[in-house]
């Protein structure tokens, strides 16, 4: 079995109703001229989702246009949830820019929107003699880039990964790393926005765009959208189609290189609840931060990447091969012996929107106001608030003299309702959706990501 969107809902899932507000009311609130967005956003995954909530904060009319009917739907859909730390990218990278700048806000903003998170660090196990060589030297190399590490030995690793298997060898803990709720990351970022004065349009794909020199404005063509959409700013957070969304205005600079990522789930099995609390990770290599054993912040315990090429881009890709599976849960025992005969209760897979380069492909061309988000591959949760601070410069050059952004209102702060309020809603609506009790006007969202549905299926059972 695999956590899917539920084929057989999917009528119900068309039916939702997408949230739109008057272009007219949002933009006359902080724009010059009504019905002129400041920035509109294509792209609503994590990225596109911080980066309007950042442009919306500091007080551009912004709009956020998401292709499916549902946000966090694209590569956002797939991933572990575990905010890494700055020091698993190499320095003088984008990518690792945006990390250092988005680590240093993740914290403080999951806790101020009541993100459901847990600060618990990772224990990266060795299991041979070789892989703890490995380890060392990513301990020196994570130290001399200030990271909270120690490296542990055998007896200190399983003080932290006491379920780990007999030929545990030693581990590196990184402090810093942070398990998240997947799904109400980019939701919490979108509902910020919104409650704000963005305006968000769901089922909204960008099909073309063409640049007036004079007016110096964008206009973009809206798949179902009777009139086109003028703003000053475009930034295209496209993710899996982040290439395509390119071509429309230009030949793409990078071309989308997806790589997929397999988990398991376990049912409940009766193992301690303790177990999975810190994750344990896997050694990583040149192409891969490893293989992860966690425990979700809803307590599901899971197993997974996997890292392979593919050429497919939809999402979400096929369940994965039975070797694939036997794979993840092999490395389920080694981090939990007591799951080796354990029930699985399914399978997810994601696709990580990565390029032919290694880093993040962030770029403005100012002539024509036109920002690239693209190239995002396996660390945009945690750098989505660097990402969105890096646009909202990048969007400041780009309109230098030609509006000045002052929000004229304070910024509101309404944190997400409780875990039991929102499984609540997912309970009562009973079609894998949630609607947030104190922003009703925010619309139903359908929970894209597996981790985070399976957890409130489950909570919802106890309810
Ligand atoms: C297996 C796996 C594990 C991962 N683990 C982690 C992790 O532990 N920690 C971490 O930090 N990151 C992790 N990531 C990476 C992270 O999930 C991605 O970097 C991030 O989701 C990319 O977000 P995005 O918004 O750029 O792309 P997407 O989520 O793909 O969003 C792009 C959106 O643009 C929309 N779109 C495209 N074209 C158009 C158009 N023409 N008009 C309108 N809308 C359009 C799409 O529908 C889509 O919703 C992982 C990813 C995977 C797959």
């Amino acid at each position: 079995m695999r956590w899917a969107c539920a084929s057989s809902k999917a009528s119900v899932l068309r039916a939702l109703p997408t949230f739109s507000r008057s272009a007219a009311s949002a933009a006359s609130r902080f724009s010059s001229s009504a019905g002129v967005f400041d920035a509109c956003v294509v792209g609503g995954g994590v990225v596109g989702a911080a980066v309007c909530r950042e442009l919306t904060l500091q007080g551009y009319a912004c709009l956020l246009l998401e292709r499916s009917p549902h946000l966090a739907s694209g590569a956002s859909s797939g991933n572990t949830g575990i905010a890494c730390t700055a020091s698993d990218v190499e320095e003088g990278t984008v990518e690792h820019s945006c990390l250092v700048e988005g680590t240093s806000l993740n914290l403080e903003t999951y806790k101020a929107l009541n993100i459901p998170h847990r600060a618990s660090g990772t224990v990266y196990c060795a299991y041979s003699t070789q892989e703890y060589a490995v380890l060392q030297k990513d301990f020196l190399r994570r130290l001399s880039r200030g990271d909270a590490v120690a490296l542990l030995d055998a007896h200190e690793a399983r003080g932290l990964a006491p379920s780990a298997s007999q030929s545990l060898v030693g581990g590196l803990w990184v402090k810093g790393e942070v398990v998240v709720d997947p799904w109400l990351v980019p939701i919490a970022w979108a509902r910020h926005a919104w409650e704000n004065g963005a305006v968000i349009e769901r089922g909204s794909e960008v099909v073309g765009a063409s640049f007036d020199e004079v007016q110096r404005l964008w206009k973009l063509d809206v798949r179902h959208r009777s009139e086109a959409v003028r703003a000053r700013v475009v930034v295209a957070c496209g993710g899996l189609s982040g290439d395509q969304l390119e071509s429309l205005v230009r030949p793409s600079p990078f071309s989308i290189k997806p790589r997929r990522g397999d988990y398991v789930l376990y049912e409940n099995t009766g193992v301690g609840a303790e177990v999975g609390s810190v994750p344990l990770g896997s050694v990583p290599n040149a192409t891969s931060r490893g293989v992860f054993f966690w425990r979700s912040v809803h307590g599901v315990l899971a197993v997974g990447p996997t890292a392979y090429e593919v050429d497919d881009r939809v999402v979400p890709p096929p369940p994965p091969a039975d070797d694939v599976v036997d794979f993840l849960k092999q490395a389920a025992s080694n981090s939990c012996s007591e799951l080796a005969n354990a029930s699985i209760a399914g399978t997810y897979s994601g696709l990580r929107p990565g390029s032919e380069l290694s880093d993040y492909r962030i770029s403005l061309d100012q002539g024509r106001q036109w920002v690239t988000v693209g190239g995002i591959r396996s660390t945009g949760l945690t750098a989505s608030l660097g990402i969105a601070k890096l646009v909202s410069r990048l969007c400041g050059e780009s309109l230098v003299g030609q509006v000045s952004f002052k929000r004229e209102t304070d910024v509101h702060w309404t944190p997400l309702p409780s875990v039991p309020s929102i499984v609540a809603s997912f309970c009562e609506r009973a079609d894998g959706s949630v609607v947030f009790s104190d922003t009703p006007g925010f619309g139903a969202h359908y929970v894209t990501h597996p981790l985070t549905r399976i957890g409130f299926s489950r909570m919802s059972q106890h309810a």
